[in-house]
């Protein structure tokens, strides 16, 4: 939880202390309060709606509970934001073999680095995890993959660049079942030029899959960079409409000021945050709470 606190400290500087230092300054419940809170939720990547259900929110409550003093209503959005949040969704898992999960997201994001300390996440729990190098446009993320799985005593099945990624999809399943694998995590190309290229081969990797081991993918996690905003809300909407994503891996949140946006992706787009990533190393990946994450944004 500490590193989560550190982590969201520069976040819960462009938003809470923000919050604060307005209800401080303005000391009445008014309209112009109101348009100050809303301009620091929108500045923080809260989302335009999301922003806009908020003010809602405390308006009534204000309403409602006859509040006069305004540093009451940080303690009412910290109420909404955490049932905003919804409860944790658990990774999905397979209990009669090999759990498949699909990583995908645009280059940069932090997938392969995501693999990784997943990959050391489950090793951790003394679990056997396979790794598939099926991002096979770029030599270097097949390399990376390979350091990664070396660090968290994982293998990685891999062919050469520019090979079929379903193809490598295929092969990793295969061996996780004849290796008995408990966890499998597959990396993804994410070139966003070409939307349909795009579809179709996450298409293909999904059907050959699926064709190995019914049922699977049993999860496909979406990573996305915290840093980026409201593009990383774009990206979410694009995701989930060519690739079934069915949780979120947010990276980056240490060094950004954009947390908020945790907010905005379970409410404008509906997707369970499941993993924030709060640094470069190992450990640096952490199931996402959303209790820990209020508390660490609001105290
Ligand atoms: P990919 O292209 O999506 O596979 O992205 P990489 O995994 O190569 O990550 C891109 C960069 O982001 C690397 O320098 C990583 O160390 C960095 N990175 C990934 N996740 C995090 C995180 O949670 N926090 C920080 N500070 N850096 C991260």
């Amino acid at each position: 939880i500490d590193r989560l606190r550190a982590g969201l400290a520069k976040t819960r500087g462009a938003l809470v202390e923000r919050l604060q230092a307005v209800t401080a300054r303005l000391r009445r419940i008014d309209e112009t309060l109101f348009e100050e809170l809303e301009a620091v939720l929108l500045q923080a990547d809260v989302g335009v709606e999301t922003t806009e259900a908020l003010i809602e929110h405390l308006r009534r409550v204000a309403r409602e509970r006859r509040l006069e003093d305004p540093s009451r209503l940080i303690g009412a959005l910290k109420e909404r934001v955490r049932e905003l949040l919804g409860e944790p969704v658990p990774m999905a898992e397979n209990p009669d073999g090999p759990t498949v999960i699909l990583v995908v997201g645009v280059n940069g994001a932090g997938k392969t680095t995501t693999i990784g300390k997943l990959a050391g996440y489950y090793r951790r729990q003394g679990k056997k995890v396979l790794l598939g190098a099926a991002d096979t446009f770029r030599a270097a993320a097949i390399d990376q993959l390979v350091v990664w799985g070396q660090r968290a005593g994982a293998d990685v099945i891999r062919q050469s660049e520019g090979s079929d990624p379903a193809a490598v999809a295929y092969d990793t399943v295969q061996a996780a079942k004849s290796r008995q694998a408990d966890v499998v995590l597959i990396d993804t190309a994410g070139r966003l030029q070409n939307k349909a290229n795009l579809m179709e081969e996450l298409r293909k990797i999904r059907r050959v899959v699926g064709q190995q081991l019914p049922g699977a993918p049993h999860e496909v996690l979406l990573v996305l960079d915290a840093t980026t905003g409201q593009n990383a809300l774009q990206q979410a909407r694009l995701f989930t409409e060519v690739a079934g994503v069915t949780g979120v891996a947010l990276t980056k949140l240490d060094g950004t000021a954009r947390g908020g946006v945790v907010v905005a992706i379970r409410r404008e787009v509906g997707l369970p945050v499941k993993w924030v990533g709060v640094g470069e190393g190992m450990e640096d990946l952490q199931p996402f709470d959303p209790d820990a994450f209020v508390d660490a944004l609001f105290e």
